[in-house]
C-alpha cells in the first residue's frame, strides 16, 4: 500500500495516514457560510482538499472514500444579509449554494460524497447539546446553553494556546449569562425575526461549531480520519469542534489528523475590500480567466504557505498549459489517442504529492516530463497528461489537445467538439498567415486581435501557427469576420 503522509496540526507533524477503517477513509472539510459568493481565498481549501480526496480515492478506490464538506445556511450573518435585503433566508442559502457549486465545479472541484446543510441536522445538533448538558459539559443560561470550556482539560491542544493567552488575544464575548469569558455558545434563543427551532431550552438556533461536530458526527461517526479547514479556522472554531465531539464521544477520539490549508493573498497584500483587490471567483471567471488557470496557480504554492495570487503567475499558468498541451499534440494524432487512452501517473510525481500533498513539488517534476515530451518521449507525455489528470487538471478539456493536434498534423481533421467553428477559425488564421507572408502586418495584427477577442488564441509554433480555444471563447464574435 502507498504511503501517505500529512502534516497533522494537532501533532505539529507529518505523519503517515493509517486510516481507520481503508475500506471507508472519511474526511470532513468545514464548508462555506452561504450568503454571499465565494472570493478567491474561499476558493482555496476546496481546491487543496479537492486533490487530496482525489489522491485518497486514487489511493483506497473511489467507493472507499466518504468526504463530508458542509453548508452552514444558519448564521447571524445570513439573518443580517436577509434583513439588509428584505429576502427570505432560504432563498438566499439556496441561491448561494448553486453558486458556489457553479465556482468551484469551474474550478474543476469534486463535489464530496456528502454536502450536508445544518438546518437538515437541527436535531442531531439538540441531542448532543442535551448530551453534553447531560454530562456536566455544558450549562443552560437564560435561553443560551453553553459549553464550559473549564470542563475539558484538553481545551487549547490543537491551537498551543493557554486559556489565559486565549483571553487575552481573542474576542472573547463577555456575556453576563456566562460563568466563564471562555465558554462558548451552543444554543442561543431566537426572538420571532429570527429563524428557530423548539428545543428543550427555548426556541432558538445552534451556535456554529456544534452544527460541524453534529454532522460529522452523523455522516462520519465517532471518529473519522481528516478534518480540514482554512487556518483561520483553527482556533476557536477547530478547537470547540474539538471539545464538543470529544466531550459528547469521550471513546471516539474525533478526527485523528487535523490539516489547515494557509490563507491567501493578492499581489502581495491580505485581500480586503478597502484595498480594492478583493474578488469573487465568478469576476475572475468572468475576466476570462479559466478555472484550470486558477487552480493551476493554486497547486503552484503548498497549501501550508501563503498563497500569493498575482496576475503574472496566472499568465504563466496559462502558457504553460497551452505550452505543454502543443507539445503533447507535436507528437501525432495516434500517439495523442494512446495517450487519451491509457494514460499514467509519474511515480515521482506521485510521492512527491502523498508527500503531505507537495504541489509545487510535483510541478518541478512535471515540468521535467514537459522537456522530455518535447524530446519526442510520448511515455513522459502519458506520465504528464495522467499526472495532471491526479491533480484535476485536464490537459485535454474542450477536445482542446484533439484540436491542437488535428492542426498540427493533418488540418482535415475534426475530432474536436468545436467542429462546426473550425473551419471558419481556420481560414481566419490562414489568411492572417496570407498577410504576415505579403508584409501586410497591420492586417495580420487585426485579424489575430479580432480572433482573440472571440476567445480564439493563435499561436506562432514551429510547425506553423495554431489556435486554440482559449479565455471565454464567443462563437458569434467569429460571424462577419470573413
Ligand atoms: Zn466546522
Amino acid at each position: 500500500m502507498v504511503e501517505i503522509r500529512l502534516r497533522n496540526s494537532m501533532t505539529r507533524k507529518v505523519e503517515r495516514l493509517e486510516p481507520i477503517d481503508p475500506e471507508n477513509v472519511r474526511m470532513y472539510v468545514c464548508g462555506p457560510t452561504v450568503y454571499e459568493r465565494a472570493h478567491l481565498g474561499n476558493a482555496r481549501p476546496a481546491v487543496v482538499f479537492d486533490v487530496l480526496f482525489r489522491l485518497l480515492r486514487h489511493v483506497y478506490g473511489a467507493d472507499h472514500v466518504t468526504y463530508v464538506r458542509n453548508f452552514t445556511d444558519v448564521d447571524d450573518k445570513i439573518n443580517a444579509r436577509a434583513a439588509e435585503t428584505g429576502r427570505p433566508i432560504s432563498e438566499i442559502t439556496s441561491e448561494t449554494i448553486a453558486w458556489y457549486l457553479e465556482d468551484m465545479g469551474a474550478l474543476g472541484v469534486l463535489e464530496p460524497t456528502h454536502m450536508p446543510r445544518a438546518t437538515a441536522y437541527i436535531g442531531a445538533m439538540i441531542a448532543m447539546i442535551g448530551d453534553l448538558i447531560a454530562k456536566g459539559h455544558a450549562y443552560e443560561a437564560e435561553g443560551h446553553v453553553l459549553f464550559s470550556v473549564g470542563s475539558y482539560s484538553n481545551y487549547g491542544r490543537l491551537s498551543g494556546r493557554s486559556v489565559d493567552d486565549m483571553i487575552a488575544g481573542a474576542r472573547v464575548e463577555v456575556a453576563p449569562w456566562k460563568r466563564d469569558p471562555m465558554d462558548f455558545v451552543l444554543w442561543k434563543p431566537s426572538d420571532d425575526s429570527l429563524p428557530g427551532w423548539d428545543s428543550p431550552w427555548g426556541r432558538g438556533r445552534p451556535g456554529w461549531h456544534i452544527e460541524c461536530s453534529a454532522m460529522a458526527h452523523e455522516l462520519l461517526g465517532e471518529s473519522f480520519d481528516i478534518h480540514g479547514g482554512g487556518n483561520d479556522l483553527l482556533f476557536p472554531h477547530h478547537e470547540n469542534e474539538i471539545a464538543q465531539s470529544a466531550c459528547a464521544h469521550p471513546e471516539g477520539g474525533f478526527a485523528k489528523i487535523w490539516m489547515h490549508n494557509e490563507m491567501l493573498q493578492v499581489e502581495g497584500k491580505k485581500m480586503s475590500k478597502s484595498l480594492g483587490n478583493f474578488f469573487t471567483v465568478r469576476e475572475l471567471l468572468e475576466q476570462g480567466i479559466p478555472g484550470e488557470v486558477i487552480r493551476f496557480v493554486f497547486l503552484s504554492t503548498h497549501y501550508s504557505k501563503p498563497m500569493d495570487w498575482t496576475q503574472k503567475k496566472a499568465e504563466e499558468a496559462e502558457r504553460t498549459l497551452l505550452n505543454w498541451r502543443t507539445l503533447i499534440a507535436r507528437l501525432g494524432v495516434d500517439a495523442v489517442a494512446d495517450i487519451l487512452r491509457a494514460p499514467s501517473i509519474n511515480e515521482e510525481f506521485f510521492s512527491a504529492l502523498s508527500d503531505d500533498l507537495n504541489s509545487p513539488g510535483g510541478r518541478a517534476i512535471l515540468s521535467n516530463l514537459a522537456s522530455k515530451v518535447r524530446a519526442g518521449d510520448s511515455h513522459a507525455a502519458k506520465e504528464l497528461y495522467g499526472s495532471m489528470l491526479l491533480l484535476g487538471l485536464d490537459l485535454n478539456r474542450d477536445g482542446i489537445l484533439e484540436i491542437l493536434v488535428a492542426q498540427i498534423h493533418d488540418g482535415k481533421q475534426r475530432l474536436n467538439t468545436q467542429g462546426e467553428h473550425s473551419e471558419k477559425i481556420g481560414t481566419l488564421v490562414a489568411a492572417r498567415g496570407e498577410a504576415k507572408k505579403a508584409k501586410r502586418f497591420d492586417e495580420a495584427d487585426r485579424i489575430r486581435d479580432a480572433l482573440a477577442r472571440a476567445g480564439v488564441e493563435v499561436v506562432d509554433t514551429p510547425d506553423g501557427a495554431i489556435w486554440t480555444i482559449g479565455r471565454g471563447f464567443d462563437p458569434a464574435k467569429l460571424e462577419g469576420l470573413l
